[in-house]
Order: C-alpha cells, then sequence, then structure tokens
C-alpha cells in the first residue's frame, strides 16, 4: 500500500490523482490533501476517502472550514499550511500539483523529509531547480516528473547513460492559435485561449500553452532534472499530443513514449516507479492516429520559447524572474488589462531588467517579489483588452 499526499487536490492535476486513488482498489491511500481557498470541495474530498490531514492556504476558506471538518481531521492554515503538512505526516510519495510558485516550499519541505516528489508543479524547478536536485540527493528524496513531456524522457531515460543523450525532442501541441493570423492570435480573447485543443488543464498553464511560454519553462524543467544544456533540447510542434516527448542517442536511436492526452498516465508512474502497475486507463486505438506530424517552432509566432532558453544560459535567478513574471503577466490577461501579443513583451523586458541575485531560497524568494513588482508595472503600461475573462 502507498501513502500519499495531494497538493492542490481541487485542481486539474489533484482531481485526477484522486480519481487514479479511488481506482486503485486500496493499493493507494491519501493521509493530507492541501488546496488553496476551495474548503467545500477539500472537506467533500477528505470526508469521501477519509483523509486525516488538511491544509489551506487561504486564511479566510480555513476559518470557514474550521467549524465543518470530518471528526478526527486536522487542519492547517495560512500560506505556510502544505508546509506544516508536509512535515506532519507519514507518507512515501507527495504529488504535487498547486500551481505557481506559491509551490516551492512545499517541494523544499517533500525534499527535506527525503521522500519522492511527483511533480506536476513545474514552478519549483524552474525557479529553483539547483537547490531542490542538491536536497533531494543531500536527503535522499527524488524527483520524479509528472509534467507528460518529462515523465516521457524519463521513461525512455531509465536504464540509459545521460552522456550518451545526443538530444531530446521536447513536443508542444502548438495550442489553439497554430494557425490563426499573427493580428489576430495577438488580440485573441482569454476564452478563445483557454480553449486547448487536446488538454484539460488549470487556466495557468493553458494560457502558457497559447503562447508556448509554459513550453519555455518546460525547458528550463528539463535542463535542471536531466542537466542538459540547450544544444540539446530541441522543441518540435505535434498537434496530436500522443508522442510526450523523445530522445535521441548518441548511435541515432530515438526512444519515445506515447499516449493518449491524460495526465493521469504520468501520475500513475509517478506514484507506482520503479514499478509499473495496472492502471484504469485504456491505450489508445493507434489506428485513429494513423498520421502523427511533426513540425518545428515558428519563432515569430512564438517569441515566448526563447525565454526558457536565455533562462538557461543566464542562470541563478533567470528562471525565478521569468516565472514570477509570468504568473503577473497571465492574471492581467485574464482579467483583460493586457493583450495576448503583451505577455512575452512584458516577460522578456522583465528578464532583462532581473536583479540578477545567487540561487539560495531567500535570494530566490526575493527575485521572486521583485520581478512581480516589475511585471506589475509592466502591466500597468499596457493597453487594457477590451475582453475580460
Ligand atoms: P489548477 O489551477 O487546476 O489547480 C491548482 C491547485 O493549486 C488547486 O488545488 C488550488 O487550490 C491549489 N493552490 C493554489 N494556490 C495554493 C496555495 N498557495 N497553497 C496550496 N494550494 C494552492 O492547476 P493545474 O492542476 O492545471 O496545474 C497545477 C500544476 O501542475 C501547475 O504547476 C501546472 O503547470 C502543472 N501541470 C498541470 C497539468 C495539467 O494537465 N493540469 C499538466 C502538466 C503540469 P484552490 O482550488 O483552492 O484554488
Amino acid at each position: 500500500m502507498k501513502s500519499i499526499l495531494v497538493l492542490g487536490s481541487t485542481g486539474s492535476i489533484g482531481t485526477q490523482t484522486l480519481d487514479l486513488v479511488r481506482n486503485s482498489g486500496g493499493g493507494v491511500r491519501v493521509v493530507g490533501l492541501a488546496a488553496g481557498s476551495s474548503w467545500r470541495e477539500l472537506l467533500d474530498q477528505a470526508r469521501e476517502l477519509g483523509v486525516p490531514l488538511l491544509a489551506l492556504a487561504d486564511p479566510e476558506a480555513a476559518a470557514q472550514a474550521r467549524s465543518h471538518l470530518p471528526q478526527g481531521a486536522t487542519l492547517f492554515e495560512g500560506p505556510d499550511a502544505a508546509v506544516e503538512l508536509v512535515r506532519a505526516a507519514e507518507f512515501d510519495t507527495a504529488v504535487h500539483g498547486i500551481v505557481g510558485s506559491a509551490g516551492l516550499r512545499a517541494s523544499v519541505a517533500v525534499l527535506e523529509r527525503g521522500a519522492r516528489l511527483a511533480l506536476a508543479n513545474k514552478e519549483s524547478l524552474v525557479a529553483a531547480g539547483e537547490f531542490l536536485c542538491a536536497l533531494a540527493e543531500e536527503h535522499g528524496g527524488e524527483i520524479v516528473p509528472v509534467d507528460s513531456e518529462h515523465s516521457a524522457v524519463f521513461q525512455c531515460l531509465r536504464g540509459e547513460r545521460l552522456d550518451r543523450v545526443r538530444r531530446v525532442h521536447l513536443t508542444a501541441s502548438g495550442g489553439p492559435f497554430r494557425r490563426t493570423p499573427l493580428e489576430q492570435m495577438r488580440h485573441a480573447t482569454p476564452q478563445e485561449a483557454l480553449r486547448h485543443p487536446n488538454w484539460e488543464m488549470g487556466p495557468r498553464i493553458t494560457i502558457g500553452s497559447a503562447t508556448l511560454m509554459n513550453k519555455a519553462l518546460e525547458v528550463i524543467e528539463l535542463h535542471h532534472l536531466f542537466g542538459l544544456d540547450r544544444e540539446r533540447i530541441h522543441v518540435v510542434l505535434h498537434p496530436q499530443s500522443v508522442v510526450h516527448s523523445m530522445v535521441e542517442f548518441v548511435d541515432g536511436s530515438v526512444m519515445a513514449q506515447l499516449g493518449p492526452p491524460d495526465m493521469r498516465g504520468p501520475i500513475h508512474f509517478a506514484i507506482h516507479h520503479p514499478d509499473r502497475e495496472p492502471s484504469p486507463l485504456t491505450g489508445f486505438d493507434l489506428a485513429s492516429f494513423a498520421s502523427l506530424t511533426f513540425e518545428e517552432v515558428d519563432p515569430e509566432r512564438f517569441p515566448a520559447l526563447e525565454l526558457g532558453y536565455r533562462c538557461i544560459e543566464l542562470g541563478s535567478d533567470a528562471g525565478c524572474v521569468l516565472n514570477a513574471s509570468d504568473e503577473v503577466a497571465v492574471e492581467a490577461f485574464l482579467a483583460g488589462r493586457i493583450l495576448l501579443g503583451d505577455l512575452p513583451r512584458i516577460n522578456a523586458a522583465v528578464l532583462d531588467q532581473r536583479p540578477g541575485l545567487d540561487d539560495s531560497i531567500d535570494a530566490l524568494l526575493r527575485a521572486d517579489a521583485e520581478a512581480r513588482a516589475l511585471a506589475a508595472q509592466a502591466v500597468a503600461a499596457s493597453h487594457p483588452s477590451p475582453h475580460p475573462l
């Protein structure tokens, strides 16, 4: 029996994790749940699955939840609630689906426990990759990626040597605007940008998939997870989202991992690795994917992608700054305060003004705060979009 924590249990990754638990035939037990403010949903989950330890980051939501707690349950409250939950619980794996750099401290806490971090919260690695990888090594913990592309690379590399990798082909669907005229894409509404052709995900990552900023963050994530420099990371558009990524070795062989676009696949793998356990997921009908296509990324359409490569070269706080800026800019886009086309421009400008701090956690948290302030200024100086969500 595996004991897991589900951080971000009310979101897209969290609810899919709980779906796997329901179908695990009792093989996976949830011992802790954390969310931001969705207290009713969190309590429903706790009651249904008999979860004893709960965390809510939003103090007002926590105050509401307090009088409705299931018998015997403990609630941690406030911005560090998820961290306190991680420190108090006994678990094998934390499935980490909190969105944004708010998840960084929880990643640190899991690795300090020497446990497995099944990581969907890519922002942790983007902001503090070197620090987290060192922490995993120091405490005997491990990071198993949940992002489908990185899970694919992880699976292709099992039993292989990293110095035998020529390059990784990281696939990207290209989002809803792959063929949209550029000026129309620039003025796309949040509703249009949230209409991802293949994946059902939370709003931040869905907007990032429309601009390829999400892929820029994944380039940084890949760099930290597998120690790859920019020359060994190739992003390729693959609209069907069936090949989750490919590894090309020095002998010219290419290994790919395929599956339907369903995050329960990589979550299930991350919980059970190194075993392959049966799952409720069906495979897929190869004949319905008779045509799998690949194309190069057009840098004029997707200028955000280059920012990921720049962060690898800049190192130190660059990933942290890019991520923080993008969190602010995406929120502004969803609120109708900037255009979709402003997102990469704002993020590039903030990256140019980055404070250039070292990569200790305290310095990174300062860099995060400074980048948010710079991005807020850039948002205020932009033209509002007429299309709030
Ligand atoms: P969602 O927006 O759907 O869910 C976010 C979750 O985080 C919610 O449970 C939310 O709680 C919780 N949360 C937000 N802030 C806090 C906080 N301060 N403390 C504790 N919990 C908090 O996001 P996704 O599930 O789409 O994405 C989660 C992460 O996984 C992101 O990093 C994303 O990039 C990554 N990812 C997601 C994929 C997907 O298919 N969705 C695919 C690959 C990666 P509440 O409901 O209360 O706000």
